[in-house]
C-alpha cells in the first residue's frame, strides 16, 4: 500500500463530510487517511495532537468563522503551515479571497461539488506541498554543505582538511563511516575504482570518521555496491585530470538505499576536496621551494665568504713569489727560482681545487649533478686510484689495500666514485700529519659492497662529528691543516646518488674509520 496522506475534514454537516470522504477515497492516484471534526474546536484539538498533511475547512462553522479558525490554527500549532482548502457557499467568494490572503491554498464552492474537482484540488495542493518540502530540504542541504565546505576550506593542512571532510560528511549523511582513501600512485586508476589498491603495511593516506566497530577494509568496501563512492580527481590549469583517490560513504549495519541527493553531496564534497588538496599540495611545494631557495642563498653567501677568506692567503703567496721572480729573477739561483715557481703552482692548484669543489657542490645543491652508471671492475678501479694517490704522498704514509668477497656485478658512476674515494683518501693522509698506515678494505657482499678507510691520524672530537657532512664544517682540532670543509659534503652527496650510506667512527688521537656501503646496482628514481 502506498503512503497515505493524512487529511482532516472540518465541517459541521455530517452528510457533507461523508460525501467528501467518499469522493476522496475514490481517487485512483492517492490514498488518504481521513480524520473528521464537526467543529472548529475539535478540529484545532486534532491538529495539535495528530498533525495532518492537509485540512478541508468549511468556512461556516458553528463555533467560529474560517478566518478565526486560521488565526487560531497558526497560534496553536506555532505557525506551522498545514495547507488548507476552504469550502465556501455560493456567493461567499469574497470571503474566500480574504482567506487566500491569509494563506489558504485553494477554495471550492460547496454546492454541486464534483468528485473529480475535489480530487484534483487536493492533489494539486499535495503536489505543491511536496515541491515545497523538497525545496526546503534542498535549501537546508545547501546551507549545510556551504557550512561544511567553509570548514573544510578553512585549513591548508591536508591532514586537517581530510579529517574535517570525513567527519562533516559522516555527520551529514548519518552513515556508519565516511572514508577518504588516496589511491596508489602505481595503480592504473580508472574511475570505477577497480584498479584501486592499498597496501596495509605501507598505508597511503586513508582517513575516516564514524563507528570504530565497523569492519573497515578499503578493498572490500570497493567491491561492495551498497557503498556510495565517488572519485576525487585533481585537474591542473591545462585541465589535465589526475585521479587522486576516493570518497566513500559506508554502511555496514544493514543495507542502505542511498538517495540521489546523498550522492550529490558526496560529489560536491569531492570537487571541493580536490581543490583543497591541490591548494595544500601547492603550498607544500612552495614551502619546499622557499626552503630550498633559503638554503641556496645561505650556501651562496657562504661561498663568497669562503672564497674571499680562502683565496687571500694563497693569492698573497702567489703575488709575492711572482713579484720576487719579476724583480730579482735574473739574479736568483735556479734552485730558488724553482722554489718560487713551485709555490705559485701549488697555491694555484689549491685555488683551482677550491673552485672545482664549489662548482661540484653547487651542482648538487641545484640537483643538476649528472649520474650515469656503468659496470665497474672495482679491484682495478681502486688499484689505479691508490697508485695515483700513492704518488702524491710522502714516505711516511703507507697504503694497505685489501679486497675480499664477491665484488662482481657492481655498477657505478666512475667520476662520482672517484670524488668519493679521492676525498676520503686525501682526508686520511691530510689528517695523519705524523704519517702511518692507511688501510683500505673492500668487502663484496651479495647485493652490496662495503668499503672502509682507516687511518692513524688526529681523529675527530665527538662533538664535531655530527655536522661534518654539512658543507664548510670542519673539526675543531684541524689547527693549521688546510681545508674548506667541502670534501665530506661532496662525498655524502655522491654516495646518496648511488643509493648508499656513509658513516664515520673516530676518537681524538685514535685515528678515523669511514665506512661506505653501496648497493651493487642502484636504479635512480628521478633523473638529475
Ligand atoms: P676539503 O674541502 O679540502 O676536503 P676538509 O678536509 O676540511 O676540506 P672535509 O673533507 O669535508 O673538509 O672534512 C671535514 C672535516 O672533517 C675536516 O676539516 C676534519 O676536521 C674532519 N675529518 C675528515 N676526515 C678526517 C680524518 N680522516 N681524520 C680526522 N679528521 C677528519
Ligand atoms: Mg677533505
Amino acid at each position: 500500500m502506498p503512503n497515505a496522506w493524512k487529511l482532516l475534514i472540518i465541517d459541521d454537516c455530517a452528510t457533507d463530510r461523508k460525501i467528501y470522504r467518499r469522493f476522496l477515497l475514490k481517487d485512483p492516484h492517492h490514498y488518504y487517511q481521513i480524520l473528521e471534526a464537526d467543529s472548529a474546536e475539535v478540529g484545532l484539538g486534532l491538529c495539535q495532537n495528530m498533525p495532518c498533511d492537509l485540512i478541508l475547512l468549511d468556512f461556516c462553522l458553528p463555533d467560529m468563522s474560517g478566518i478565526e479558525f486560521l488565526d487560531q490554527l497558526r497560534q496553536k500549532t506555532f505557525g506551522s503551515s498545514v495547507p488548507v482548502i476552504m469550502l465556501t457557499g455560493r456567493g461567499d467568494e469574497e470571503i474566500a479571497v480574504e482567506a487566500m490572503k491569509k494563506g489558504v491554498q485553494d477554495y471550492l464552492v460547496k454546492q454541486h461539488l464534483k468528485a473529480d474537482v475535489l480530487q484534483l484540488a487536493v492533489r494539486n495542493v499535495i503536489k505543491q506541498l511536496c515541491l515545497q518540502t523538497q525545496l526546503q530540504k534542498t535549501q537546508e542541504r545547501q546551507r549545510l554543505i556551504a557550512t561544511m565546505l567553509l570548514r573544510i576550506r578553512q585549513s591548508l593542512d591536508l591532514e586537517e582538511i581530510l579529517y574535517t571532510a570525513v567527519r562533516e560528511v559522516q555527520q551529514m549523511l548519518k552513515c556508519d563511516r565516511v572514508i577518504v582513501c588516496q589511491s596508489s600512485p602505481e595503480a592504473d586508476s580508472d574511475q570505477t575504482g577497480q584498479n584501486y589498491t592499498t597496501d596495509q603495511n605501507n598505508p597511503l593516506l586513508c582517513y575516516w570518521a564514524g563507528s570504530d566497530d565497523c569492519n573497515f577494509n578499503p578493498l572490500e568496501l570497493l567491491d561492495n555496491k551498497a557503498n556510495l563512492m565517488v572519485p576525487i580527481t585533481l585537474s591542473d590549469q591545462q585541465t589535465v585530470s589526475k585521479p587522486w583517490g576516493f570518497l566513500i560513504a559506508h554502511q555496514c549495519t544493514g543495507k542502505r538505499e542511498w538517495q540521489s541527493d546523498e550522492l550529490e553531496v558526496l560529489c560536491e564534497v569531492s570537487v571541493q576536496l580536490a581543490i583543497a588538496i591541490q591548494q595544500a599540495e601547492l603550498l607544500t611545494k612552495t614551502q619546499a621551494a622557499l626552503e630550498k631557495e633559503k638554503q641556496l642563498n645561505a650556501f651562496k653567501s657562504q661561498i663568497i665568504t669562503t672564497i674571499s677568506h680562502e683565496y687571500r692567503t694563497p693569492l698573497a703567496s702567489i703575488l709575492a713569489a711572482a713579484s720576487t721572480l719579476k724583480q730579482y729573477g735574473d739574479h736568483l739561483e735556479e734552485l730558488k727560482k724553482h722554489k718560487f715557481l713551485h709555490i705559485i703552482e701549488q697555491k694555484a692548484r689549491h685555488m683551482s681545487k677550491l673552485i672545482d669543489d664549489m662548482l661540484v657542490m653547487n651542482q648538487f645543491e641545484l640537483n643538476k649533478t649528472k649520474f650515469k652508471t656503468i659496470p665497474l671492475d672495482l679491484e682495478q678501479f681502486f688499484s689505479s686510484l691508490i697508485s695515483e694517490q700513492q704518488q702524491l704522498v710522502s714516505d711516511r704514509h703507507e697504503f694497505i689495500f685489501q679486497s675480499t668477497g664477491n665484488n662482481k656485478g657492481f655498477w657505478g658512476d666512475q667520476g662520482l666514485l672517484r670524488l668519493i674515494f679521492s676525498n676520503l683518501m686525501s682526508n686520511a693522509i691530510k689528517y695523519s700529519p705524523k704519517g702511518g698506515n692507511v688501510e683500505f678494505h673492500l668487502i663484496g657482499k651479495e647485493s652490496e659492497v662495503i668499503f672502509f678507510i682507516q687511518d692513524q691520524g688526529i681523529g675527530i672530537p665527538i662533538a664535531d662529528q655530527t655536522n661534518l657532512f654539512q658543507p664548510f664544517c670542519r673539526g675543531s682540532n684541524v689547527d693549521t691543516l688546510p681545508g674548506t670543509g667541502l670534501g665530506l659534503a661532496i662525498t655524502k652527496a655522491c654516495v646518496e646518488l648511488h643509493g648508499g650510506s656513509i658513516t664515520l667512527d673516530s676518537q681524538p688521537d685514535q685515528g678515523t674509520k669511514v665506512t661506505v656501503c653501496l648497493p651493487k646496482q642502484h636504479i635512480q628514481k628521478s633523473s638529475h
